[in-house]
């Protein structure tokens, strides 16, 4: 009698852990298949992704294509030769159309993050001053110091009067040739010679930012590559404004304004 409930006990026991354990199973096959259809939903989307980030790269390349073919279009109608255009190509043989050109509003750059190391009457046109102003305002940012302005505009009048002081010709243009007269140019801080400029620590990191930057707000360091390429020996203080997309694409494709004019005008000349 004993015995029979002891074995009573046993097997109700026993099917209780398997009943429970049972459940248990069922429960993790359950989570499983749970867990595998949000796993292939996730590939699915992962998957869907994917094909958009394909799709929005074809169309980022070919928006970038049309930019590219947009800027090469507005290249080629540059004009080079009137007296007052952004774009006006000066050397030693290329002078202005009006040799006594004055351009149209002329403004002051003294600010207060640019110096004027004349004392606060130079002046440059308003495109190129509203530009250095900017430049000025982001170099004092990072340096904690001013752009010095040592020239700007300079007349013809005025040019006649450094050419009579015996600037040479490799260095300073002759009167009705010389870029600053564009309004357009400034040469900053001072420096006698390049040697002299590069030996200079402080210069060096003005020129390293300059070279990092200058395009961003449309200047461009005109006489880099020496006289046989642009007309002047390499003058590392003489920035010209020439717009941020020409100066951005000659930064770019290391070419000074010569180069690409060159370039540009090769078919007309031939
Ligand atoms: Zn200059």
């Amino acid at each position: 009698m004993e015995k029979k409930i002891i074995y009573t006990a046993a097997i109700g026991a026993l099917t209780a852990v398997f009943s429970a354990s049972a459940g248990y199973y069922s429960g993790i096959i359950h989570t499983n298949a749970v867990f595998e259809s949000l796993i292939s939903r996730l590939e699915l989307d992962l998957k869907k992704e994917r094909e958009k980030n394909i799709i929005l790269t074809q169309l980022l390349t070919k928006q970038k294509d049309e930019q590219i073919l947009q800027r090469n279009n507005s290249f080629e109608n540059m004009d080079f030769e009137t007296d007052d255009s952004l774009q006006k190509f000066l050397n030693p043989e290329n002078g202005f159309n009006n040799k006594k050109y004055i351009p149209q509003s002329l403004e002051r750059i003294s600010s207060n993050v640019i110096y004027d190391s004349k004392g606060g009457n130079q002046v440059l046109r308003k495109e190129a001053k509203d530009a250095l102003e900017e430049m000025g305002k982001k170099f004092e940012q990072e340096t904690g110091e001013k752009i010095n302005v040592v020239s700007a505009y300079r007349s013809y009048d005025y040019q006649v009067g450094i050419k009579k002081g015996g600037c040479p010709d490799n260095l300073c243009a002759n009167p009705g040739f010389s870029e600053h007269q564009t309004g357009l140019v400034v040469d900053l801080w001072s420096a006698s010679s390049k040697d002299n400029w590069y030996s200079n620590v402080k210069l060096k990191k003005y020129f390293s930012w300059l070279n990092e930057n200058a395009h961003k707000f449309g200047f461009h360091n005109t006489y880099q590559k020496g006289r046989d390429v642009d007309g002047y020996e390499i003058e590392p203080w003489h920035w010209r404004y020439l717009g941020v997309e020409l100066a951005t694409y000659l930064r770019e494709n290391n070419l000074t304004f010569a180069e690409f004019y060159k370039e540009k005008t090769k078919n007309e000349k031939k």
